[in-house]
């Protein structure tokens, strides 16, 4: 919990119990979370609305970072250094892991999605790129 008090406090967030909580869950789990997984670690019971809110200000704040899961669902998933490495715009240009077996989506925040050149006169605003497949611990 020490770890989790000091990143909020670099991030400038006031310390709630339920902050702290969800933050821990991310530490902890190194895979991208849907709402209902994060409320299914929490310990303490904390209403629907407060983890909404909780997950929108660590979004705002690039504490986390959403990933796009195939079945329309979004998850969120812890935000790492190389989230700001390079030029100092936040990005996710990392490709995203389905595993096929585990049903877990991980980060695969050293794989960098290549440079796409679009037709003239789109611009973009962002990339997501999932991956499917058999992750590293399903295929041992
Ligand atoms: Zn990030
Ligand atoms: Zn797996
Ligand atoms: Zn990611």
């Amino acid at each position: 919990m020490r770890e989790v008090k000091s990143i909020l406090k670099d991030y400038k967030l006031r310390q709630t119990d339920c902050r702290e909580e969800i933050l821990d869950v991310f530490i902890n789990k190194h895979h991208a979370l849907a709402h209902a997984d994060v409320e299914s670690q929490l310990t303490e019971r904390f209403d629907r609305v407060t983890v909404y809110r909780t997950l929108k200000t660590f979004l705002d704040k690039g504490l986390i970072h959403k990933v796009l899961d195939n079945e329309g669902g979004v998850k969120y998933a812890l935000c790492k250094d190389n989230c700001h490495a390079g030029d100092h715009l936040h990005h996710h240009d990392h490709v995203h892991f389905k595993c096929t077996t585990c049903g877990l989506t991980t980060c695969l925040d050293h794989v960098i999605i290549p440079n796409i050149i679009l037709p003239e006169g789109y611009q973009r605003v962002e990339t997501n790129l999932l991956m499917q497949g058999v992750c590293k611990t399903c295929s041992f």
